[in-house]
């Protein structure tokens, strides 16, 4: 189960891939984060631990640590690297955007470029078990920002 065919991915976009699995971006823990949040998929036993500092509504930091297959990791690897320096809601709309492209829309060339890395995780979409795997980091994103609006809305 943890294994992945690459044979039908892109060369260039496997490197990429496989880059950010052996060497994961952002492992140093993040002391003082202002949201935690985890993801878990039993499936493939992978987990994601993500922590974001803010500054304002900015991701100012970012870090995870998680095992699982190559898939689940080089997608939070990537995920750290994307949202960092992004607003709340420019994080949450990447990650719309990055999960409207596993359910098999193609992004425009404008999309593209928002997307950057991540987009080398296009072709996961036509292996269906595998996109939950790439997109367990970002369902834990999306998670962490809601309760974060939950509880900065009740606090205020
Ligand atoms: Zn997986």
């Amino acid at each position: 189960m943890q294994s992945f065919d690459f044979s039908d991915v892109d060369e260039l976009y496997r490197e990429i891939i496989l880059d950010h699995y052996r060497s994961p971006r952002n492992q140093a823990e993040l002391e003082d984060a202002d949201i935690v949040s985890e993801g878990v998929n039993p499936f493939c036993g992978d987990e994601v631990y993500l922590r974001m500092s803010l500054d304002g509504d900015v991701v100012d930091g970012v870090s995870f640590h998680g095992t699982g297959c190559s898939i689940s990791q080089a997608s939070a690897s990537m995920l750290t690297e994307a949202i960092k320096g992004k607003s709340l809601e420019d994080a949450e709309s990447l990650y719309f955007l990055f999960r409207d492209m596993m359910q098999g829309r193609d992004p425009t060339s404008e999309e593209q470029d928002r997307l950057g890395e991540v987009e080398s995780l296009a072709g996961v979409k036509n292996f269906p078990i595998r996109i939950k795997c790439a997109l367990l980091a970002w369902a834990a994103l999306e998670d962490g920002i809601r309760a974060h609006h939950r509880r900065t809305r009740d606090g205020g």
